[in-house]
């Protein structure tokens, strides 16, 4: 199969479709790879580097889709890639589609087969290429949460570890999925005092199991979330209710109570936040102060560390890509019943119960 992979155009994105190496990969498996000039650039994959993996670099976005079966991509197609869809094409990336009528309408109209990262499934009914995402989020929150601590920062000044003789600082993690686990790793391992709040009862007892004494783990009551966020130096919000907006965990009401110059990273902004006082930043201006507490809400904080993020999310999308390229794509979802979940337009019509359902249109 040819597998093309354009530069990102969205502001910001400097991840790509595939890194060098997963182009290997794939052209050892016999299939070949067209590179936009510069796609990697901004996390520096040379073009060099892709011919060097067998790939073949072009000028233009136009000569990647037309010499190509298949896209693979980071971000949605914006309209002018839309447009250089064909009913042929496969498109391989994350679509979000539940959200962005207008996107789902040109993707129909395209006639292609567009398959979403983010519905993937796996055998434990988890979302394999969308759990990457949260690990990075859920690792960086902590080393954002650090950072704003600082005085200078307009923070608390307050070393998230403490030091000999002086008590580290308290870290509340409100929801013990994949995002709140990985900010739990990185607060222990900063040697803060961290509790993980969630509702799942089953997933308090694995993290305890999991972490040993060096957590503490409590039930997400809002008794338990307000003394929480009273006595918490850092508050991590990385709640998922599959499909809806995130609850508003902790109130205005209860922020008044915390500490100035605390911090709260809301990392389920991109589901609308768990904090009530929560509207979504970017990375040219991550952060805001209500209640004399620093708030950083970014809504895509894989972008700050796109050259891990881009390796990471090839970890999880390449066993699947090559399946795509090897056996066709009709061929590969009917092997793999997690792949075919992925599909979410082909042949101008929604194929995803929810994405139907949510956009209000036929399946
Ligand atoms: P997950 O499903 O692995 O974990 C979510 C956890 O929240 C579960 O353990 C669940 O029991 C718990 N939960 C649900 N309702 C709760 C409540 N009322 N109180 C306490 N706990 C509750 O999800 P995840 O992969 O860790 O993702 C967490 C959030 O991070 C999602 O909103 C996701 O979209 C977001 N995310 C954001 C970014 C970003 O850049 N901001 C990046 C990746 C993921």
């Amino acid at each position: 199969m040819r597998i093309g992979i354009p530069k990102e155009i969205k502001n910001h994105e400097y991840r790509v479709g595939l890194t060098p190496a997963s182009v290997a990969e794939l052209v050892a498996a016999g299939h070949e790879a067209v590179v936009e000039t510069k796609a990697g650039d901004g996390i520096d994959f040379s073009d060099q580097d892709y011919i060097d993996a067998g790939a073949r670099i072009v000028a233009t976005p136009a000569e990647v889709f037309a010499q190509s079966d298949m896209i693979v991509k980071v971000k949605e197609p914006q309209p002018g890639e839309i447009a250089l869809l064909e009913p042929r094409h496969i498109l391989f990336t994350y679509l979000h589609l539940a959200a962005d009528k207008p996107q789902a309408e040109g993707l129909m109209k395209s006639g292609a087969t567009c398959l979403a990262y983010e519905t993937v499934t796996s055998s434990n009914r988890g979302l394999p290429l969308l759990k990457p995402m949260s690990e990075v989020a859920g690792r960086m929150s902590v080393q954002v949460g650090a950072h704003y601590l600082e005085k200078e920062q307009g923070g608390r000044g307050v070393l998230l570890g403490g030091v000999p003789g002086v008590a580290p600082a308290r870290v509340a993690i409100l929801g013990g999925g994949v995002a709140g686990v990985n900010a739990a790793q990185m607060a222990v391992g900063m040697r803060a005092d961290v509790t993980i709040y969630d509702i799942n009862n089953e997933r308090l007892a694995e993290l305890d199991m999991f972490f040993s004494s060096q957590i503490k783990t409590a039930y997400a009551s809002k008794a338990a979330i307000a003394e929480a966020v009273r006595k918490a130096h850092l508050v991590i919000g990385a709640v998922l209710v599959p499909g809806a907006a995130a609850p508003k965990l902790v109130t205005r009401d209860m922020l008044k109570t915390m500490k100035r110059g605390s911090v709260m990273v809301d990392i389920a902004i991109d589901q609308g936040g768990c904090f009530e006082s929560s509207h979504a930043t970017t990375h040219d201006d991550p952060v805001f102060v209500e209640e004399g507490v620093i708030h950083y809400c970014v809504a895509n904080m894989p972008g700050a560390v796109a050259r891990t993020s881009a390796f990471a999310l090839n970890n999880a999308t390449l066993p699947f890509a090559l399946k795509i390229a090897n056996l066709g794509a009709e061929a590969a979802m009917a092997a793999d019943p997690h792949l075919a979940a992925g599909l979410n337009i082909s042949a101008g019509k929604i194929r995803h119960a929810a994405v139907a359902e949510a956009l209000n249109l036929p399946l």
